[in-house]
């Protein structure tokens, strides 16, 4: 949890970000939760009534606080997607909570921020078109599950073979990657998966996991890319998607650094080239 208040910290000691580039996110309401999320499902994560294999999935003990926090979570990425259809960007400091299901939660995820994201601009702004591109290490499984059979959100997800999760969902577009694979090779998967997945979505958004945990010393990844190799994808990925005015929102996703200051940066980096690309 402490990399979200270093990241914030290092951004604005970066001189491209002032304090007035950060907003407080609204919580996602309930009529937004469940258009991704089953009703009794959320009832039940809202009063504590989750079974104790439930709450193990997740992954964290049930509290008021772990539920207010999911919420915002999911409330920023939908804040970031308004701003980013305004303006062409926009980012939440923390979220990419892929591993929720539609009922069910699983690897320190309750709600699917990407998911909910979509529905809401599909209902609030009319788009019919949005593609999650899901750069975390990790496939977002849940949010394949979610949009299984639904052609107006495709899911593309370039992820370690055998990281988590073990029983895979099938994303619109999968990439799987062996252990120790870097910056090369990765990117030129990439890339490809990039250009297919704008081709057979045209998508009108873009939600972007920029997850720092292919990082090469990320305690739970099994990729190999440096550093350079990771900005060099958020190049690619950011590059692509201005250079043909699609609007991105951003969200950070996972990064365990052995030193966390290690993923900070990554995270950081990926913020700054934004900006750079954009502009404020
Ligand atoms: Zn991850």
């Amino acid at each position: 949890m402490g990399k979200y208040v270093r990241l914030r910290e290092r951004l604005l000691a970066s001189g491209e970000f002032g304090e007035g580039d950060f907003r407080i996110p609204d919580a996602a309401s309930d009529a937004e939760i469940t258009r991704a999320h089953c009703p009794t499902y959320l009832e039940r994560v809202a009063a504590g009534r989750l079974d104790a294999a439930e709450v193990r999935a997740i992954g964290f003990p049930w509290s008021e606080r772990m539920v207010e926090r999911s919420r915002r979570s999911s409330g920023a990425t939908l804040a970031a997607a308004r701003e980013a259809l305004s303006r062409g960007w926009s980012a939440n400091l923390a979220g990419g909570t892929h591993h929720a299901h539609r009922a069910r939660g699983e690897g320190f995820c309750v709600f699917n921020d990407a998911a909910i994201t979509a529905r809401a601009m599909q209902v609030e702004a009319g788009l019919q078109r949005v593609a999650v591109v899901d750069c975390d290490v990790h496939q977002g499984n849940g949010t394949a599950s979610i949009f299984a059979g639904d052609d107006s959100v495709f899911t593309f997800s370039i992820h370690g073979a055998r990281n988590f999760p073990f029983a895979k969902e099938k994303s619109d577009l999968d990439i799987e990657l062996p252990d120790g694979t870097g910056d090369d090779e990765y990117l030129w998967h990439l890339e490809r998966g990039l250009d297919e997945t704008l081709e057979r979505s045209r998508p009108q958004l873009v939600i972007y996991l920029a997850g720092a945990d292919p990082y090469e010393d990320d305690r739970l990844g099994r990729l190999k890319l440096t550093k350079r190799g990771l900005a060099r994808r958020d190049d690619l990925v950011l590059g692509t998607l201005h250079a043909r005015q699609i609007p991105v929102a951003i969200a950070m996703a996972g990064g365990y650094a052995r030193d966390i200051e290690d993923s900070v940066e990554i995270h950081a980096n990926t913020l700054l080239a934004a900006q750079a690309r954009w502009g404020s």
